[in-house]
């Protein structure tokens, strides 16, 4: 037996008895939303859930991450040699996770596992995970992934899909990881017909529901010296803050910056996430700031996202559609009408 029907009553029991198995995470709710938490004896776990305000981008790309440490002691041998830091890499699974998060790990893939570059903790943090996605019946209205190749069902980044039939659970085996988990969880019923049947209407009647779309068709084929120096600018950043929100809730933001912490005779180098909207991702030593203006820093965060990416990787826009940066932007501005005016920006 792959596909299953599980009852959603003794769904989360279902998931601790695999805790052996896997480091599960959940949907928590958390005040008025939702984040993705490790399963714990304590946790309850929360699947009513538009989706989480974080993306789960932290479990394969933590926030802050040791990534080498040495000694920073006068008297040893070994001072100043870089050692990478200690890491395990146990088997994890991400139970309900949206397609349009699981696609952005598609798209932040491109950039840390590529012919020229291979982030190796990335990468085998991303291997190590199985994502168990969870089929939006009710998509937001800020959401528009099936204009960046997604949709509310969408197969083909994940491992599992689940059904929410109501009182139950219709689990479909994806891949061969997505399988062998679903044949772990205890209990259950072979998927019938009337399950197949339920699944294929929830799923279209999302489809139809997605209505937002994101314009980006003409966005190769413009220049990009034309599109850096268009007039809009400053008219898109007037509002802006620059308070990072929509690049740290993003799924498809990667940017780090590298620290050194020193703390007395041990220093650790540390991986944060950065944001392209702080001046101080790009203050150089000697004082320049190349993007000191706040229109510079809001040009590059949609120029990478919907122009050099495309340019790049051939792999339309760097975006999987979630919304969160639209719902959560205090100011509202709002990636798809940026999109829109660099879409029908004319060159000449
Ligand atoms: S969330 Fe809005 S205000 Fe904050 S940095 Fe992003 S675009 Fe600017
Ligand atoms: S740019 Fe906005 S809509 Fe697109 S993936 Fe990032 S947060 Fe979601």
């Amino acid at each position: 037996m792959t596909d299953k029907v599980l009852s959603k009553k003794d769904w989360v029991d279902t998931l601790k008895t695999i805790r052996n198995s896997y480091r599960i995470f959940v949907p928590v709710r958390e005040g008025d939303f939702h984040n993705f938490r490790p399963l714990e004896d304590e946790t309850i776990p929360n699947f009513d859930f538009s989706n989480t305000r974080l993306s789960p981008k932290s479990i394969v790309y933590p926030q802050s991450e040791r990534i080498f440490e040495c000694l920073n002691d006068p008297e040893s041998p070994e001072k100043g040699i870089l050692k990478e830091a200690e890491k395990d890499y146990p088997p994890q699974a991400v139970i309900g996770i949206r397609p349009c998060d699981a696609q952005a790990f598609q798209i932040v893939k491109k950039n840390f596992d590529n012919p020229e570059y291979r982030d190796p903790w990335w990468v085998q943090r991303f291997e190590s995970a199985i994502l168990v996605g969870l089929g939006c019946n009710a998509p937001c209205p800020t959401c528009f992934c099936c204009s960046v190749g997604g949709g509310p069902f969408k197969e083909d980044f994940l491992d599992v899909l689940l059904y929410d039939l109501g009182d139950r659970y219709f689990a479909k085996g994806l891949t061969e990881k997505g399988r062998v988990f679903i044949s772990k969880t205890k209990g259950g019923a072979p998927a019938d017909e009337k399950a197949l049947k339920e699944a294929k209407t929830l799923s279209a009647a999302a489809q139809d529901k997605v209505t937002a779309k994101i314009p980006s068709g003409r966005l190769g084929e413009k220049a990009v010296p034309a599109l850096f120096n268009a007039p809009f600018w400053e008219e898109v950043a007037f509002s802006c803050i620059n308070c990072g929100t929509c690049t740290f809730l993003c799924p498809t933001c990667w940017c780090f910056d590298i620290q050194d912490e020193i703390y007395g005779k041990q220093v650790d180098r540390i991986r944060n996430w950065d944001t392209c909207m702080s001046p101080l991702f790009t203050l150089e030593g000697s004082g320049h700031n190349p993007r000191e203006k706040k229109f510079q820093r809001v040009r590059q965060r949609f120029m990478h996202k919907l122009k050099y990416y495309v340019d790049r990787f051939k792999n339309g826009v760097q975006c999987s559609g979630c919304g969160r940066c639209v719902r959560y932007c205090p100011v509202n501005i709002d990636i798809r009408r940026v999109a829109g005016l660099m879409n029908e920006y004319k060159n000449e």
